[in-house]
């Protein structure tokens, strides 16, 4: 395992919008979610025969605290979580350029203190900076998007992700749209916010790598494009998700219950999923058509049937050093592409 991701579950409040796995805190009881992840950790290298303290045969390149606000624990925890996963792998496939990914939330939609946030950032020598930005809102909240576009890109970071908003059930939003109090966005809004971002983004230098990323001189997410590609990962805390190429787990999701099982040396694993040979390549072709690294030509039906041909014609889609690739236009319609071209039988 190469890649791993801690879930970091707490948030100051919610969102309206978020329907994440999240334990909302005034305080965050950061030394009992440490002991907890370290024992999930301890865990983990028990049910290994195979594997000794301190050994584990692949090295680690890439960690990612998502969340939840992982930016909430403090220095000490995160120090903490650092080292004992370095110390869990050894040091001689414990990679000199380990990406080590961090979400955090300036506290405030208020651009001022997310340009406040870059600088402090930059200041303390971290430039490979990723702003997360969503479009798509409610048209009542008067949401100007070519300008929140321009004020991130002023900020010049690496990366940039783009997500639609999607009203989930069960949230804030939800009821407030269900009682007319917001309007839900339009799939027009949101085909022209998007296809908006890619102009923007592409006349700063940014290239798409993925529908919702972009990032500018080759500074994709390592971690991210691990997922993409069907590599393995391990996932620890609650809700993280696992998979070995095969089987997919995933923890515990309420944080409470999370901490109790691993305290009492019980798995936190709630549940599994094996995946069957026909989930596995419906999942293969989809996710190599989210990237910029599409499908070769070579593995498509020839000649493609009609529902797949119309992509071409369309300029939904393009073939590019002989693999076929979305165009914008075609991320827009991302299922539907991926339905066309399993229906017609890829080959390898
Ligand atoms: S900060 Fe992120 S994870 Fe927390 S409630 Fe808001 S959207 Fe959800």
């Amino acid at each position: 395992m190469r890649h791993v991701y801690v879930h970091v579950p707490f948030c100051a409040r919610r969102c309206s919008y978020c329907d994440f796995s999240i334990a909302v805190r005034k305080r965050i009881p950061a030394r009992e979610y440490v002991d907890a992840v370290l024992q999930e950790l301890r865990f983990l290298g028990m049910t290994d025969p195979g594997r000794e303290p301190g050994d584990a045969k692949d090295g680690l390149e890439t960690i990612y605290f998502g969340g939840g606000t992982p930016s909430l624990l403090p220095p000490d925890a995160l120090g903490t979580l650092l080292t004992s996963l370095r110390d869990a792998f050894p040091a001689t496939s414990f990679r000199d350029d380990v990406e080590v990914t961090l979400e955090a939330n300036p506290e405030s939609h208020d651009a001022a203190r997310i340009a406040a946030a870059v600088r402090t950032l930059r200041d303390a020598g971290i430039d490979n900076i990723s702003l997360d930005l969503i479009f798509a809102l409610p048209a009542d909240l008067g949401r100007d998007w070519a300008r929140d576009l321009d004020q991130a890109l002023a900020l010049r970071p690496a990366h940039l992700s783009v997500y639609g908003l999607t009203v989930e059930e069960r949230t804030p939003l939800a009821r407030w749209i269900s009682r007319g109090a917001a309007a839900a966005p339009t799939d027009d809004l949101y085909a022209d916010e998007y296809l908006l971002a890619h102009s923007r983004l592409g006349a700063c230098g940014y290239q798409f790598y993925e529908v919702s990323n972009a990032a500018r001189d080759g500074r994709r997410s390592r971690h991210n494009s691990a997922y993409w590609s069907g590599r393995s990962y391990g996932g620890l805390g609650p809700a993280a998700h696992s998979f070995d190429g095969a089987v997919r787990r995933w923890n515990i999701s309420a944080w409470e219950a999370y901490r109790r099982a691993v305290a009492a040396g019980r798995s936190p694993v709630a549940s599994q999923e094996v995946l069957t040979d026909e989930q596995r390549e419906l999942e293969r072709v989809y996710l190599a058509m989210r990237t910029d690294a599409g499908l070769p030509v070579a593995a498509l039906c020839r000649p493609l049937p009609p529902s797949a041909a119309r992509w071409l014609e369309r300029g939904w889609a393009e073939v590019r050093n002989q693999r076929l690739v979305c165009a914008p236009e075609g991320w827009l319609r991302l299922d539907a592409l991926v339905r066309d071209l399993t229906g017609c039988g890829i080959t390898g």
